[in-house]
């Protein structure tokens, strides 16, 4: 009798550790891409940083910082900005697994162009990123921010937005530049700033440390959705993948 309750215990056992190993390879499964994220994922949060404006002179400085933390970021990059002298800093982007997305070619207001010349705006410069860094470019910032349901029909997107707006342009103060982002930061937050300010430059280090402190990765968009499971689409904008 003894015997048999044993082996009922232990079936038991077996079964329901074995239904605990099915539901949690399941959630796996779903929430990760398998060969791309981390796996030591538990405790980790993920946060993408956008620098806009570029490129510029501290394009290579702020992959450096990056580099030092493990982190990548996605650059939104002006098409009138782009010629041969920075064929250098967009390599050196790429080569080191951080992202570059357009922002249009003369930094205009996207919702006061017609289609004909939104399309200029973003594929010309398209074309011109792939020129010079060999990738071609899909995420789009529209400048300021201006896009409405017309723009976003047209399906030039993915449109990418913001939620934590680091207002480092008005402040050029770095100390508010790293409170705005620590005050504000939360798993799946996409965070604005501008690569052209040195005080945007100089604010980054200690702000990246206190992210890894926080047991922060920060990454570029195109990761953050991926780790989100969010599929891009090129008619929709997105602020963050919360
Ligand atoms: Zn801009």
């Amino acid at each position: 009798m003894k015997k048999v309750l044993m082996s009922i215990i232990i079936i038991l056992l077996v079964i329901k550790v074995g239904g605990n190993l099915e539901s949690s390879n399941s959630i796996y499964a779903k929430n990760i891409d398998l060969e791309e994220r981390p796996n030591n994922i538990s405790n980790l949060k993920y946060v993408a940083l956008t620098f806009d404006d570029g490129p510029g002179d501290y394009t290579k400085d702020i992959i450096d910082i990056l580099n030092k933390y493990d982190y990548s970021a996605t650059f939104f990059m002006v098409g009138s900005k782009l010629n041969e002298n920075y064929r250098d800093s967009l390599e050196y982007v790429v080569e080191n697994n951080s992202e570059i997305g357009v922002h249009g070619y003369s930094h205009k207001f996207f919702t006061n162009l017609s289609k004909e010349k939104l399309e200029i705006e973003i594929n010309n410069t398209r074309v011109l990123i792939e020129d010079l860094s060999g990738v071609y470019p899909r995420l789009v910032r529209p400048p300021y921010g201006s896009i409405n349901n017309k723009i976003r029909n047209y399906g030039y997107g993915p449109y990418i937005l913001w939620d934590i707006d680091t207002l480092d342009w008005k402040y050029k103060n770095s100390q508010k530049i790293e409170n705005k982002v620590l005050e504000n930061i939360g798993p799946g937050s996409i965070i604005l700033m501008h690569e052209i300010h040195k005080t945007t430059v100089d604010s980054l280090d200690s702000i990246l440390n206190e992210l890894k402190e926080m047991n922060y990765e920060v990454v570029s968009v195109s990761k953050l959705a991926k780790y989100y499971n969010i599929e891009l689409e090129d008619n929709k904008s997105y602020r963050n993948f919360k």
